[in-house]
């Protein structure tokens, strides 16, 4: 542990702390906080805060809602961007019930159950992710929009990039929060960016994503702008994704890396890929998981379609990206921002690790663009698709074994009911597109 609490109680001394958000995120990825101030400190730091349970989606029900916030010490962050005299700084709390035990329906316990077993087994699961964003306008009443008046695409820079001094103020926000960016820069559609951060381990991972949305969103309104994750915000254009770039390591090296190998990976990276798109269909309901994440999975915009993977090209499901040694991983690129990412990563390291567990081969590679080939060329490969709606991942959810064991049935039977839920309101909305395709003709 980085941590102890008299190094916590010291830092919020040292440092000018008045305010410290507990924070946890929800099933359904939300991030919630609760501040106490500075005087509050010791009870926090000894599990002695509450919340109530029902007052979070899905969490509990009224007549037994008190829960625990336990704060993981070692998440001590202070928030830049508030005041530097009576700082405000968080810590990512796991949740608990009164009795003293895990709540199962925390998101951040199942991931943490998942490494331990990865753990027990020798494993370390590293994980590097790409979360794509949109920069865009606020109405007169300080409302989102979707209008941009940039045109900017792939790599530009100013003047035609107009979100360079947002992008710079929020690099240097993630890193004065210790974040290590590696990258940052204008994606291919107008107004559409990505800042990318160094990988770790899977839990730290989870909430380093969580920290990283709302360093975006706040600097952006800083800007004068509204930072959206929605997968995909405009018809026609390249939607949001958040490419998960995973390996495993064991005694600090890189397991997945075989030089001998044509693509430079080893048996485990390959039962790895084998393991995670054996479930990929019903992880789908939890990588994508709302209704507008399947406009994103379209052929034509560098987001999947098919069930495959590849050294090189960029439509199917998994790719390989070229660099090599320690730094071989795969990038599985049809997740967006809109998940909740301790489900995914506990889902993908779940599936990867019964991949090697039951030496689950996956198919060739595929090396040309699966976007072009017909109808006929796609069933001579027995190419399968990745569910094109929310309501068919929610089937495949609901088949799934693996996902009902590593989710949990409190987590797995709210999310299936929530979700069925948000299906039919939304396919029982009356759209603009039929209006135009079938008033004046019917
Ligand atoms: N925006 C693309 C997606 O939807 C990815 C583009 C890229 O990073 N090359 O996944
Ligand atoms: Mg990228
Ligand atoms: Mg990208
Ligand atoms: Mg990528």
């Amino acid at each position: 542990a980085k941590y102890t609490k008299q190094d916590i109680i010291d830092i919020v001394q040292d440092e000018d702390v008045e305010f410290i958000r507990l924070q946890f995120t929800d099933i359904f990825g939300t991030l919630k906080n609760v501040a106490i101030t500075s005087s509050q400190l010791e009870k926090a730091l000894d599990n002695k805060c509450m919340f109530d349970g029902a007052s979070i989606q899905g969490f509990a029900r009224v007549e037994e809602s008190d829960m625990y916030l336990r704060p993981d010490y070692d998440t001590l962050a202070i928030f830049p961007w508030r005041p530097q005299q009576g700082k405000v700084a968080r810590l990512i709390c796991d949740i608990y019930n009164p009795d003293g035990s895990p709540f199962e329906g925390d998101p951040r316990y199942i991931l943490k159950k998942v490494t331990k077993k990865a753990k027990d087994l020798g494993y370390t699961f590293n994980v590097g992710p790409e979360c794509e964003f949109f920069l865009y306008h606020m109405d007169d009443d300080g409302q989102p929009t979707t209008i941009t008046h940039e045109k900017a695409g792939y790599f530009d820079l100013g003047p035609i990039d107009l979100g360079e001094n947002a992008r710079r103020d929020m690099v240097l926000t993630l890193e004065d929060m210790g974040f290590e960016v590696e990258a940052s820069h204008h994606e291919v559609a107008p107004a559409q960016h990505e800042i990318d951060f160094k990988y770790d381990e899977g839990i730290v991972t989870a909430d380093n994503i969580m920290t990283y949305k709302l360093v975006i969103r706040t600097i952006a309104k800083r800007h004068g702008l509204f930072a959206t994750f929605m997968p995909k915000p405009k018809f026609g254009e390249c939607g949001s994704g958040m490419h998960t770039n995973m390996s495993l390591s064991r005694d600090g090296k890189n397991i997945f890396a075989d030089p001998s190998d044509k693509f430079g990976l080893s048996k485990e990276a390959y039962y790895f890929i084998g393991g995670i798109m054996k479930h990929i269909k019903a992880i789908t309901a939890i990588t994508n998981p709302i209704v507008n994440s399947y406009k994103r999975l379209v052929p034509g915009f560098e987001a999947p379609v098919h069930i495959a993977w590849s050294a090189k090209n960029r439509s199917p499901l998994i790719r390989i990206p070229a660099s090599k040694g320690e730094s071989t991983r795969i990038e599985l690129r049809s997740p967006d921002s809109a998940c909740n990412p301790y489900l995914a990563l506990a889902l993908c390291l779940a599936a990867g690790m019964e991949g090697i567990e039951e030496k689950i081969e996956p198919m060739e590679s595929i090396d040309i663009n699966t976007y072009d080939m017909s109808e006929k060329e796609l069933k001579a490969l027995n190419l399968e698709e990745l569910p094109s709606n929310l309501s068919k991942a929610l089937d495949e959810m609901e088949k799934d074994e693996l996902l009902r064991q590593v989710l949990g049935d409190h987590v797995f039977n709210i999310y299936l009911e929530t979700k069925r839920k948000e299906w039919r309101e939304y396919s029982s909305q009356v759209t603009k597109w039929e209006i135009d395709q079938f008033l004046y003709k019917i």
